[in-house]
């Protein structure tokens, strides 16, 4: 069993914790959503409260080895201070000198947040030299960040390794237990729902929910790939022309398995990409040569509500549509709406990814439904039965 600190006591230590501080921020460098943030609090206070004193790293964005003002995690230490009351002493480096100083200067009840390790290009190449000097400011390492762990990176892979002490954040905790339960409890009728832009990112998943699922429904961009399989004409929709045979595979696949893959059997087409583009339904046969797919129709929307108001088990990831654009959301809000209702009849449903996470948010529907999970690409990582590096680098009892 994975060893969690619900059971440690960090008295008089320096817990070098990896925490999952990658929140949204607008054009004015606010916070928009502090969930990733609020996740992390309890495993913080656990910290704290022992007598220990959490020097938390984080990623932030995505600045690719170089230093983007922007990016900085001091927005994130300012937002700790004024929010939640914290006392937070900034390095506004993760290497050199300033490390050593911020640890210095915190007194027990405080917390050190360190700058952006994605400034440096050694995180995400996983280096062994920048996890020992990382592992040179902490006497043991807690992992908390569930939306990370499926990256070979440095402070998720290598530097876990190089404590003894080295533990599950309580958020992580959670996260896997709520997913365990889910996959190793699954009762009948079991659905899938699979959305999105690409079909080539959920290729695995798809497989795996073959062999488990009743029924898979299938919505988003990668639909096209599909019906281009079937030989379907789809207009300017999205597809990828290299998944075309793998999703010849696909459907072949369930129905070895007798897994029932539904396609959408309608569609909203827009003359073009934008909210204020000129859109209708059609049926799937009869997509107009220079229109573009973007959600599911009518009909289907109806189909779908039926498949998962009869489910017992239900996971999502992936929007139905662009539901970016109001237009074309009504897929994505009515798959949404239909997991709070099927909960609300004792179904276990379970909602990964940023995307259908942002939906259910937007309809105010987080506890209307068993569980949203923060992890996207952990959780596909987690369900495609694949090691997660950042949990097998744990330790275990
Ligand atoms: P993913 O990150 O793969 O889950 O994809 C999410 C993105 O897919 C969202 O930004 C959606 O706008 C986009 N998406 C969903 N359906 C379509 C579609 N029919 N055409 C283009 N993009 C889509």
């Amino acid at each position: 069993m994975l060893k969690s600190v619900d059971y440690e006591n960090f008295e008089g230590e320096r817990v070098l914790l990896r925490v999952d501080f990658n929140v949204p921020l607008n054009s004015r460098q606010e916070i928009t959503d502090d969930l990733r943030i609020m996740e992390s609090l309890p495993t913080i206070n656990q910290i704290i409260h022992d007598g220990g004193i959490p020097i938390i790293l984080s990623h932030l964005g995505r600045p690719k080895g170089k230093w983007v003002n922007k990016l900085s995690l001091e927005t994130v230490a300012k937002y700790l201070e004024q929010k939640f009351g914290y006392n937070v002493v900034f390095s506004p480096d993760c290497l050199g000198k300033a490390p050593f100083d911020a640890i210095e200067k915190a007194k027990p009840g405080d917390i050190v947040l360190l700058e952006n390790l994605r400034f440096y290009n050694y995180e995400t190449s996983n280096d062994l030299e920048f996890a020992k000097i990382l592992s040179q400011y902490g006497d043991s390492y807690v992992n908390d960040a569930f939306g990370t762990v499926h990256r070979y990176h440095s402070s998720i892979y290598e530097l876990p390794k190089l404590f003894e002490r080295r533990f599950g954040g309580k958020s992580l905790m959670w996260e896997l237990e709520y997913l365990g339960n889910a996959m190793n409890n699954v009762v009948h009728p079991y659905t899938g729902i699979i959305g999105g832009a690409k079909i080539s990112d959920k290729i695995n998943v798809i497989k795996k929910l073959i062999e488990v699922c009743d029924t898979i429904l299938i919505g988003g961009g990668m639909m096209f790939t599909f019906y281009k399989a079937l030989g379907l004409e789809i207009g300017r929709s999205i597809f990828e022309a290299e998944k075309v045979e793998m999703a010849k595979e696909l459907i072949d696949l369930a129905k070895q398995r007798n897994c029932n893959l539904m396609l959408p059997v309608d569609i909203v087409v827009a003359d073009h990409f934008a909210n204020d583009a000129n859109y209708k339904d059609v049926d799937v046969e009869n997509i107009p040569s220079d229109w573009l797919g973007m959600d599911i129709g009518k009909q289907t929307r109806e189909q779908f509500k039926k498949i998962i108001m009869d489910s017992r088990t239900i996971v999502w990831n992936g929007p139905m549509g662009v539901f970016e654009m109001e237009n074309f959301s009504k897929g994505t809000l009515a798959v949404a709406t239909s997991l709070a209702n099927v909960t609300a009849k004792g179904a276990m449903t379970i909602i990964g990814g940023g995307d259908s996470g942002a939906a259910i948010k937007k309809m105010h529907l987080m506890n209307k439904v068993t569980h949203v999970t923060p992890g996207g690409g952990a959780w596909l990582t987690y369900m495609e039965g694949e090691i997660l590096p950042g949990i097998e680098a744990l330790d275990y009892k």
